[in-house]
């Protein structure tokens, strides 16, 4: 059995129905791939590390975590906080929009409990992946840390995953998500970044100048994924190409990338080769899209299922 361990924020998720109605469920890009990793791999030991605080939202977000069958070992309830929440609105067009209240949530908090024990716990680990949104919702005071942490991981030899999923609005201006991120890719021995993210960022959008961008950083393995474009990846400076087919009824793209995070991930850490990893993560995040919100529901991998069994 490996040991998979995602970092990052959890929120509330409320999504407004026409009659004004809120149905309430749980989401965050990390926690997202956590849920899809532990749901086609459930052989592995997979754990969502964050913050919570003492309510009653906490606890059930907490439930979520083992509802999903997810490992609850390094998610610390001792905030005075309460969790991130977000409000999804769809429009009569269809037009999706969201507001967040996240400004004080428990999980900008969890360094504060991460002490030595705690960084021995995670030491044991195959894999311990954040991403781009759990670095920016840290307390900027509280980064040294997390970079110090990630060093004694390494050093353990723990595999790091990192995908910059950029988030304009979650940092004080490019500059300081430049910043972090090069730390990011310098730590990265396998990096999942979407095509947009270096648009936004750098300006860069071709596999050439990304790889080119990519390569001072000598990151074992680069997973670049583009919507519904082709999938490329760099293992071992060897470079593989994969078709993606594009869905015709795209329903909710929202956590797309989350998704084939998570299942491409499980499938490497169980022996698959990248190109079948791949298809796997791409057929995963295919069934993700048709189907509103972040979480779809499980029976909608009974296919899935059949097919790594
Ligand atoms: P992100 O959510 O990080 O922006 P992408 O939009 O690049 O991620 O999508 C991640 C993956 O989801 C793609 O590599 C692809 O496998 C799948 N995907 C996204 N959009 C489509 C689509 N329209 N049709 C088929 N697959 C898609």
């Amino acid at each position: 059995m490996q040991k998979v361990v995602l970092f990052g924020e959890c929120m509330l998720e409320l999504r407004q129905a026409k009659d004004g109605v809120m149905k309430q469920s749980f989401a965050g890009d990390t926690f997202n791939s956590a849920v899809y990793m532990k749901r086609i791999f459930a052989q592995q030991d997979i754990a969502f590390m964050t913050a919570v605080g003492q309510d009653t939202i906490s606890q059930q977000m907490v439930e979520a975590c083992s509802a999903e069958a997810l490992n609850n070992q390094h998610i610390f309830a001792k905030s005075e906080r309460n969790p991130g929440i977000y409000l999804v609105q769809t429009d009569d067009e269809g037009e999706r929009s969201f507001l967040y209240w996240r400004d004080s949530s428990a999980a900008k908090q969890v360094m504060q409990y991460v002490d030595q024990k705690a960084i021995d716990a995670l030491c044991n680990a195959d894999l311990f992946f954040f991403s781009g949104i759990s670095l920016a919702v840290l307390e900027s005071q509280d980064r040294e840390a997390f970079w110090a942490m990630l060093s004694q991981l390494k050093e353990a030899g723990v595999k790091i995953g990192f995908d910059p999923n950029y988030r304009p609005r979650l940092w004080n201006g490019p500059d300081e998500a430049k910043a972090e991120f090069a730390k990011a890719y310098a730590a990265s021995d396998i990096m999942l970044p979407g095509v947009d993210d270096f648009k936004q960022l750098y300006n860069i959008e071709t596999l050439e100048d990304i790889l080119a961008f990519c390569k001072p950083y000598a990151i074992n393995e680069l997973v670049l994924k583009n919507g519904p474009e082709s999938v490329y990846c760099q293992l071992d400076g060897q470079l593989t190409h994969v078709a993606i087919t594009p869905v015709s009824n795209v329903v909710d793209t929202t956590s797309a990338g989350d998704s084939f995070n998570g299942v491409y991930l499980g499938s490497r850490l169980a022996g698959g080769d990248v190109t079948s990893s791949v298809e796997l993560a791409a057929a995963s995040a295919a069934i993700v899209i048709q189907h509103p919100g972040a979480i779809a529901p499980s029976n909608a991998f009974d296919k899935i299922h059949s097919a790594v069994k």
